[in-house]
């Protein structure tokens, strides 16, 4: 397999933009007029569909408007070639931002309802487009559609058959690069992140609604620049072409590629474009025909073509001896946690109800910077909950929360996350297709900033924030001894691996607290080890930690401070050897006749 070890050799991008320069010359073999025309159109429909990728693939926003944002584009572009404007590049631009505006104006009401009204809006969106256009008659043309396009230019000079062909290769090539950039940045992660959970991107310092918004919008640009392509290539366009089918087009083109991938948009626009789109029977059924598509390929082709593509690629990696076995954990490595800044985490007072159910009850809870603050309680107690209100997820009824000098019980969990504080779940929460290394460094989204842009261009400003961060994250992930499983996929850990990757995940956040809730259930005794090991390094480093524990001889051995809730209420406060002789802990709690009896036996029982 000499070859393939070669080709695995190159960089991602060398095969894709290799195939993009022979498309780009094909031409010069003498492709006839049908032919260049059948790829720019598989050009023009790749753009859409890779918007979609993005915002329903990375992002996970529901969004379905990519047919009425390529209408505003080609109506941009057709109404200024009309006015006189027919440089390419000139509406290239206009109509991307026409686009980009439809796309927010819609978007914005459905990102701030929640992912099933965009879906709702952006439908509709589509089914209005031949309304609108009529409607805009008088510069549209209407249904009659708007002739008198005058011929694309560039520079003034006026752009021949094969001179536009080479336009709108390299504008597909051009975006495909933009979005490959970001999509394996940190903001591609982010986008995945949010995918996963809006709660877990807060936590991380995620502004859910701006990165909802983003994802959104650069899914709206390229929808707009197929716009331009289309308008210029027939120099016709009418209502009909924007409708329900291309959009349904547009979603299986999707679905079928892979909608979580970049390639496979430009695979899947190729098949549908150069498959069944062809004749005109199909034409008439094309609705029946997709809807049948999208209903198989949703049950059958999860993940689409590209999931096979990396199937294979995995395969071929076994048999070229690429990848042996998982190489052997040399276990944790001495490495040195920098100083923490822990801060003061102050609570009092704190009231929660949902409904009649009163969770929490006037509690008070600190813990001290360079000490590890248990927070104990059967299940339903309310520990979760209290660690929702400090981050923020849930407003409080009274009572209020300090970190540090701040404030945080008014805060958006985005706004709570910077001020310092980071937590594991007790479920853990990991973005899907990404590996251990991502996942961990995507805890350092607020650490420094980089903005998308600079990904875009791969600015020097870039490359050090995202060498930080791959450092910073292999230094933590040897200290939780998972540095041998950093290329492995996140979710596809075990249960115990997974959250000793959130607690690196908060780690690399250098958190002033650290919350980590049921942080031990589901670990080996090794994993226990290594967590407990960790969080003394925490602790010893200056860092704040409270932790939500079920095992009792765990949270004896490492607490300085114990709070006890019971029904959402502070029974019991104090060091661990005040707090196993306390009677009504060891009645109320534990539930177990002599406090000898407790401290031998870890707790098990319903885990919510
Ligand atoms: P613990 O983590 O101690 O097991 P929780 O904090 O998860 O307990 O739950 C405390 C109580 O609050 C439970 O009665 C639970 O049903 C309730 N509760 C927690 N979150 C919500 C919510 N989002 N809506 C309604 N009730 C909730
Ligand atoms: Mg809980």
């Amino acid at each position: 397999m000499p070859i393939w070890r070669m080709l695995r050799g190159l960089p991602s991008w060398a095969l894709p933009l290799t195939l993009g320069v022979v498309v780009l010359l094909l031409p010069l073999a003498g492709l006839g007029f049908t032919a260049t025309r059948q790829i720019q159109l598989v050009c023009i429909l790749a753009l859409l569909v890779s918007g979609l990728n993005l915002s329903l693939g990375y992002a996970g926003q529901l969004a379905l408007g990519q047919a009425a944002m390529y209408a505003a584009g080609a109506y941009t572009a057709g109404v200024l070639s009309v006015a006189g404007y027919t440089d390419i590049l000139v509406q290239l631009v206009a109509a991307g931002v026409v686009a980009l505006a439809v796309g927010l104006l819609t978007g914005v009401p459905g990102l701030r309802l929640g992912s099933w009204s965009l879906a709702m809006t952006s439908f509709f969106l589509v089914l209005l487009v031949p309304d609108v256009i009529a409607i805009l008659g008088d510069v549209t043309g209407g249904r009659n559609g708007l002739s008198g396009i005058a011929g694309a230019t560039l520079f003034g000079a006026p752009l021949g058959p094969d001179a536009f062909y080479t336009v709108v290769v390299v504008v597909a090539i051009g975006w495909f690069a933009v979005l490959r950039n970001i999509v394996v940045s940190r903001h591609g992660v982010a986008f995945r992140v949010l995918k996963q959970s809006p709660v877990l991107a807060s936590s991380v310092g995620i502004s859910v609604f701006r990165m909802k918004l983003l994802g959104y919008a650069i899914g709206a640009f390229p929808a707009g620049l197929a716009g331009a392509l289309f308008a210029n290539l027939d120099l016709y366009i009418s209502p009909e072409a924007f409708g329900f089918t291309l959009a349904t087009t547009v979603l299986a083109a999707s679905i079928l590629g892979g909608s979580t991938s970049v390639y496979g948009a430009a695979v899947g626009a190729a098949i549908m474009q150069l498959g069944p789109n062809q004749s005109t029977e199909f034409q008439q059924y094309a609705l029946v025909f997709h809807g049948a598509f999208l209903v198989l390929g949703g049950v059958l082709l999860s993940g689409g073509l590209a999931k096979l593509f990396r199937g294979l690629v995995a395969r071929l990696d076994r048999a070229a001896g690429l990848t042996g076995p998982p190489p052997t954990d040399p276990g944790a490595r001495e490495v040195d946690l920098p100083a923490l800044r822990g801060a003061t985490l102050a609570a009092s007072g704190v009231s929660k109800s949902f409904g009649g159910n009163q969770a929490l009850r006037e509690v008070t809870l600190r813990a001290e910077p360079g000490r590890v603050t248990a927070l104990i309680g059967p299940n339903g107690s309310g520990k979760t909950t209290l660690l929702n209100m400090i981050c923020g997820f849930y407003r409080t009824d009274a009572g209020r929360i300090g970190v540090g000098d701040t404030e945080v019980q008014r805060l958006a969990p985005h706004r709570v996350a910077r001020v310092g504080v980071a937590r594991t779940f007790q479920t853990p929460s990991l973005p899907a297709g990404v590996s251990v290394l991502e996942a961990v460094a995507s805890g350092r989204y607020l650490r420094q900033r980089a903005s998308m842009l600079a990904a875009v261009l791969r600015t020097p400003g870039f490359r050090r924030v995202r060498d930080a961060d791959r450092a910073e994250a292999e230094r933590v992930l040897d200290l939780v001894g998972m540095a041998h499983l950093r290329d492995a996929e996140a979710v596809s850990l075990p249960l115990g691996m997974r959250r000793l990757l959130e607690v690196a995940r908060a780690l690399v956040a250098e958190p002033r607290v650290l919350l980590l809730d049921e942080a031990a259930s589901g670990m080996d005794e090794d994993e226990v080890d290594r967590l407990a090991a960790l969080i003394r390094r925490i602790r010893d480093a200056g860092g704040t930690v409270v932790l939500v524990e079920h095992n009792f001889r765990l949270v004896l051995d490492l607490a300085d401070d114990i709070v006890v809730l019971a029904h959402g209420q502070v029974i019991a406060h104090g060091p661990p050897s005040v707090i196993e002789r306390d009677p009504r802990v060891v009645r109320e709690y534990l539930g177990i006749r002599d406090a000898d009896e407790a401290r031998s036996t870890e707790l098990t029982g319903e885990r919510a």
